[in-house]
């Protein structure tokens, strides 16, 4: 998850850059100021998530201490699943702060899309199910802009890629242990005292 010193995996593309400025600047035609501050204050993980809610599904913890609350509270979590929900708390957060700027109709104009990225995506979840009721359309040509979107949807699974990854091998770590406590458990003649050394009391 730690990238070398020095390189950044830019919020656009996804991919590992050393001098991030420069490519927002090139790649992306990023030129307002505060747009780039915020991508870059989200790329190195300088971003403030303590009021933030909390992103694990089901938790409904929204306060002042997300960071405390993820590492204290969710004991579930491996400490790369804590990292990635931070990382997403990040991204929630970075996307209201581009919202807000785009607002105030910058003078500068704003030339990536993440906050509308994440509007659109909003739209489509509300509506769970329909979407596969509905007989298949093409997709209006107007409404996929340029490479440019396949580009922020791509580098969109591959964030959920990752996620998908964490899950499976802490699903995997699960039943490793699932399976080992059921050969204990049917080793019944183990002594007390060994099986707690074996960290069976640990096991639910
Ligand atoms: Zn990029
Ligand atoms: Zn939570």
């Amino acid at each position: 998850m730690t990238l070398p010193r020095g390189m950044c995996c830019c919020p656009v593309c996804l991919k590992d850059y050393v001098a991030l400025s420069n490519h927002l600047q090139r790649a992306h035609g990023v030129h307002n100021v505060e747009e780039r501050k915020i991508l870059l204050n989200l790329a190195t993980r300088r971003v403030n998530v303590r009021n933030e809610a909390c992103p694990v599904l089901g938790c409904s913890y929204h306060s002042t201490r997300l960071d405390k609350h993820l590492r204290d509270g969710h004991r579930e979590l491996t400490r790369d699943e804590v990292e990635v929900n931070l990382d997403m708390a990040r991204r929630t957060k970075s996307i209201s702060l581009l919202t807000a700027l785009r607002r105030t109709n910058p003078t500068v104009s704003m030339s990536t899309g993440l906050d509308l990225e994440e509007e659109n995506e909003g739209d489509q979840m509300e509506v769970p199910g329909e979407a596969e009721e509905d007989a298949p359309q093409c997709p209006d040509p107007s409404s996929i802009h340029s490479k440019v979107e396949v580009k922020r949807l791509s580098a969109r699974l591959q964030l959920v890629e990752r996620e998908l990854m964490n899950m499976r091998s802490k699903s995997q770590r699960l039943a490793k242990r699932l399976r080992r406590s059921q050969a204990m458990a049917s080793a019944r003649e183990t002594p007390a005292a060994t099986r707690k050394e074996m960290g069976i009391k640990r096991m639910r």
